[in-house]
C-alpha cells in the first residue's frame, strides 16, 4: 500500500480498544442515526431547494474561503435484487435507460462544474449506488473524461477516487479498466461467503470469484482494497459467520465494514421476500457481532468506529490517530476539509453550512434538467446551533473524544452552561463506564464505542421533534 508520508512508529503503535459487553448492548442498545450528517436527513425539509443551492455556492464564494471538493455519484440501477436491500435503486435489465441516465448525469455534473468554476479541485470521489459498475466499461471511461473536462482532480496519490464494486458485474480485465480509468479505491460487497445465506437474500456470489476480483484489484495497484459484509441476515449463524470471517481474513483486505442487517420488511418490499423464520435471533447477532470484532481484531485489525475496521497502517486508521478522520454520506473519510457535490437521484450534497438532497426518481430528475435548473428537491440551512452540534458528534463518532476548550475557541459558547443538560444525562453513561468527563475532555471508554450513536443522540436536539421519515436502525 502506497504512503504519502512517512508514518511515525508511535502513530502505528497505538491502537484504540473496543470491548464486546453483551449485557450492556442489549440492556442499551436501540434504535439511533448513523450520523452521517447533523441535522440527519430525515430531518431535511422541502422548502430548501434549487435556488437555496445557488446561494449556499455562492456564499463559499464571495467569502472567498472555498475548499477542496468531494465529488459522489449515484448510479441507481441493479442486475437482480438483494432480498436485504434498503437502497434507492432501480433493477432493469434494460441497459438503455442507463445511457439516457448518463446523459443527465453529464448533464448536472457539468452544471455543478460550471457551478464551482474556479474553485473546482476535486480530492476525492465516490462512486455509490445501485450499482456504479453497471455503467458497461465505455460508459465508464466516457463518465470519467467527461468529468476530468468538468473538474480539476488533484493527482492520483493525493486524492481519493472510489468506486463501489458487485464483484458479480465485473472481470479482472474490468478492475484493471477501473484503475485505469483513474479509480484507486475500490469497495467490493460481499456481505457473507456461505452459500446458503447468498441463497436467502438472493445473491449468488462464488467465494472464487470474489477472491479473483481482489487479486486482480491488487495486480492493478488500487491503493485500498475493501469489502463489505453484513451480519444479522437469513441463514446466518454464528458457525457461518465465523467460517465466513475466516475467508475474509485470508482474502486480507485493508477495510471492512461490518453492517448491521435491520430487518423492516413494512418500509422495503425486498425484505418481504425473506423468510420470518430464517431470521437468526437478537443472542445469534450479538453472538456473530462479537465473533467481527474478536477475530478482525485478532488478525490486527483496528476498529475504527460504527461498523469499519481497517489495518493499522491504512489511511483511514492513520487519519484517526491523528485526528484527521471525518464523517460523511459514504461513512468515514480521511479528507475532513472538503465540500460535498452530489450527483445522480437521490444523492445528499453538502455545501458550507447546508445539505441538500436531489429528487428520487428518474422522472423528477430529467424534468429538472430540462428545464436547466440543478434536481434539488429538499435540503437543510444549519444554524450555530446545527453547526455547533454537528461538530460535537462527529469529534465523538471520528475520535471518540471531544476537548471542550477547542470547542470553545471555536464557538462563542461556555461549553458546561449551553450544553448542561447533555451533561447531566451523560452522568449515567459514566455510571455505566460508557463515557468518562473528566477536567477538558468527554471520552467514550473502550466499552462505550459499540454504542457511540447513543452517546451522540444525547446531542441530538431533534430527537425530542417525531421524524416524518423511516425509523431508524438499531444502534447494535
Ligand atoms: S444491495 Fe446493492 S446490488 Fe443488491 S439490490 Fe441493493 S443496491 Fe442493488
Amino acid at each position: 500500500m502506497t504512503q504519502l508520508y512517512e508514518v511515525p512508529a508511535k502513530v502505528l503503535a497505538f491502537q484504540p480498544t473496543v470491548d464486546f459487553d453483551a449485557g450492556l448492548l442489549s440492556r442499551l442498545g436501540k434504535s439511533g442515526p448513523r450520523y452521517t450528517s447533523y441535522p440527519t436527513a430525515d430531518r431535511f425539509s422541502d422548502s430548501f431547494g434549487y435556488r437555496d443551492y445557488l446561494h449556499a455556492v455562492a456564499d463559499r464564494r464571495t467569502r472567498g474561503n472555498a475548499r477542496p471538493l468531494s465529488l459522489y455519484l449515484h448510479i441507481p440501477f441493479c442486475d437482480t435484487v438483494c432480498y436485504y436491500c434498503a437502497c434507492n435503486k432501480i433493477v432493469t435489465r434494460n441497459r438503455e435507460r442507463a445511457a439516457t441516465y448518463l446523459a443527465y448525469l453529464k448533464r448536472e455534473t457539468e452544471m455543478q462544474g460550471r457551478l464551482f468554476a474556479g474553485m473546482n479541485d476535486i480530492e476525492q470521489l465516490h462512486f455509490g449506488g445501485g450499482t456504479p459498475t453497471y455503467l458497461s466499461d465505455a460508459q465508464m471511461g466516457e463518465l470519467m473524461d467527461h468529468l476530468r473536462r468538468c473538474f480539476r482532480f488533484a493527482p492520483d496519490n493525493v486524492g481519493e477516487y472510489a468506486i463501489e464494486v458487485d464483484p458479480r458485474t465485473v472481470s479482472a480485465e474490468r478492475v484493471h479498466s477501473l484503475r485505469a480509468q483513474g479509480f484507486n479505491r475500490i469497495s467490493l460487497g460481499v456481505q457473507d461467503f456461505d452459500a446458503d445465506v447468498q441463497k436467502a437474500v438472493n445473491r449468488i456470489q462464488p467465494e472464487a470469484e470474489t477472491r479473483a476480483i481482489i487479486g486482480a484489484a491488487r495486480d492493478a495497484g488500487f491503493r485500498s482494497v475493501s469489502i463489505d459484509l453484513i451480519y444479522g441476515l437469513p441463514r446466518q449463524t454464528p458457525t457461518t459467520m465465523a467460517a465466513t470471517l475466516e475467508k475474509v481474513v485470508v482474502a486480507d483486505p485493508d477495510r471492512i465494514a461490518v453492517y448491521h442487517y435491520a430487518h423492516l420488511p413494512h418500509l422495503f418490499k425486498p425484505q418481504r421476500r425473506i423468510l420470518d423464520e430464517d431470521m437468526p435471533d437478537s443472542d445469534a447477532k450479538l453472538r456473530m457481532l462479537q465473533l467481527c470484532i474478536e477475530r478482525l481484531t485478532a488478525a490486527g485489525y483496528v476498529y475504527i468506529g460504527m461498523d469499519h475496521f481497517a489495518k493499522p497502517d491504512d489511511d483511514l486508521a492513520i487519519a484517526q490517530r491523528q485526528g484527521r478522520l471525518h464523517r460523511n454520506f459514504q461513512g468515514y473519510s480521511t479528507h475532513a476539509d472538503t465540500d460535498l457535490v452530489s450527483c445522480g437521484v437521490s444523492a445528499i450534497g453538502a455545501v458550507g453550512a447546508t445539505y441538500s438532497q436531489n429528487v428520487k426518481t428518474l422522472e423528477a430528475y430529467y424534468d429538472a434538467l430540462d428545464r436547466n435548473e440543478l434536481p434539488v428537491a429538499r435540503g437543510a440551512r444549519l444554524n450555530m446551533d446545527d453547526v455547533l452540534r454537528r461538530t460535537v458528534i462527529q469529534k465523538l463518532m471520528c475520535q471518540f473524544e471531544l476537548s471542550v476548550s477547542t470547542i470553545e475557541q471555536a464557538f462563542p459558547v461556555v461549553f458546561r452552561q449551553y450544553f448542561a443538560a447533555e451533561l447531566a444525562q451523560l452522568k449515567a453513561m459514566e455510571d455505566d463506564g460508557l463515557v468518562s468527563v473528566n477536567g477538558d475532555w468527554i471520552s467514550v471508554s473502550s466499552r462505550g464505542r459499540l454504542l457511540i450513536r447513543n452517546v451522540c443522540m444525547v446531542f441530538d436536539r431533534y430527537l425530542a421533534v417525531p421524524s416524518a421519515g423511516p425509523r431508524y436502525s438499531k444502534t447494535v
